[in-house]
């Protein structure tokens, strides 16, 4: 599996329709497969346990995609190995009325993981550029009428890059997930929710709803992903229809970006070693003592 096919980082001729929704397996069985995952899991578990004690840097991972494209399903799978004392998740839906009184970027900035952690963003501000765009929902929003022109794309597309830019600059590394899913796949999703009265929780009819404007969501995710897919942050657009790809390349994609950190366990300063070694040799003659006074008994 080579991640660079699936990663975005100069998005000047990003074409949505050059990537594709589902790939050739290529691994030679469901097990080979199933054991790739287990190693990813296994190496995420110690590379979140070092980053979590080096304190330094925070991982964001950012998922986007339609509905039923498995944002939910992918999230459980590829972070069920980790620590959740170093995790923690946002989900982004429709704006509070305190959200609408502030900037786009305001409920954001409030969830952003803390150093040593990995955050993970269920829908993030880029729906300000998708949904909001595919409704045109600033019409009815508070800005200013000068910034309403129809440049108002291109200048968030600029206000996300300089966001992320600025994020990278301070520890924060942000991995912009698009699992790109097939509309027939989506189809099968729903009837599938429908379907079976486990799933029917996961089913509202708004999705039909959102379904109808597919080709505007495709048309506002290229430009979307065309306009923000940098050096710094780069997007990823993996191949969704078949959850278990999607899962394990996203589980790839945050081990590599994690190897490529610095990341070591703090070494202490020669005062605090010396410290733990007078506090061993108290617990070692403490523990000889103990041991005199339960052999005289
Ligand atoms: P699931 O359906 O799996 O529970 P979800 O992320 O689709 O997850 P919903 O509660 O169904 O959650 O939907 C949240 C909705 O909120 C989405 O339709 C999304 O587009 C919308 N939303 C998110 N951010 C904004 C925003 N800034 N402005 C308007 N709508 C938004
Ligand atoms: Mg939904």
């Amino acid at each position: 599996m080579k991640l660079k096919d699936y990663m975005v980082q100069d998005g000047t001729s990003f074409r949505l329709k050059d990537h594709p929704q589902r790939v050739e397996d290529p691994f030679e069985s469901r097990e080979a497969a199933q054991a790739e995952m287990q190693k990813n899991l296994e190496e995420l578990q110690e590379l979140q346990a070092k980053l979590y004690a080096q304190n330094r840097w925070s991982l964001l991972l950012v998922i986007q995609a339609m509905d039923a494209a498995g944002k939910d399903g992918l999230i459980k799978h590829v972070m069920s190995g980790v620590n959740p004392q170093g995790c923690q998740v946002a989900s982004f839906k429709q704006p509070s009325l305190e959200e609408r009184d502030h900037d786009y970027l305001w409920r954001i900035a409030k969830r952003l993981p803390e150093r040593g952690n990995i955050g993970i963003f269920n829908r993030s501000y880029y729906e300000d550029v998708l949904v909001v765009r595919v409704h045109n929902l600033l019409n009815h929003s508070q800005l200013p009428p000068s910034v309403l022109g129809d440049d108002i794309w291109q200048r968030r597309f600029s206000q996300i890059r300089h966001f992320e830019r600025y994020l990278v600059e301070n520890g924060i590394l942000p991995i912009k997930i698009f699992l790109n899913v097939s509309k027939e796949e989506q189809r099968r999703r729903f009837l599938d929710r429908i379907d079976d009265p486990t799933k029917n929780w996961k089913f509202s009819c708004a999705d039909i709803r959102e379904r109808e404007y597919w080709d505007d969501y495709m048309h506002a995710y290229e430009e979307a992903i065309a306009n923000t897919a940098t050096k710094a942050a780069p997007w990823h657009v993996i191949p969704a229809d078949r959850k278990w790809f999607a899962r394990l390349l996203t589980s790839e994609i945050l081990v590599e970006t994690l190897k490529s950190l610095d990341l070591s366990y703090p070494k202490l300063p020669k005062e605090e070693l010396e410290e733990l070694a007078r506090a061993k040799e108290s617990l070692l003659a403490q523990g000889r003592t103990e041991h005199a006074r339960e052999s005289k008994k």
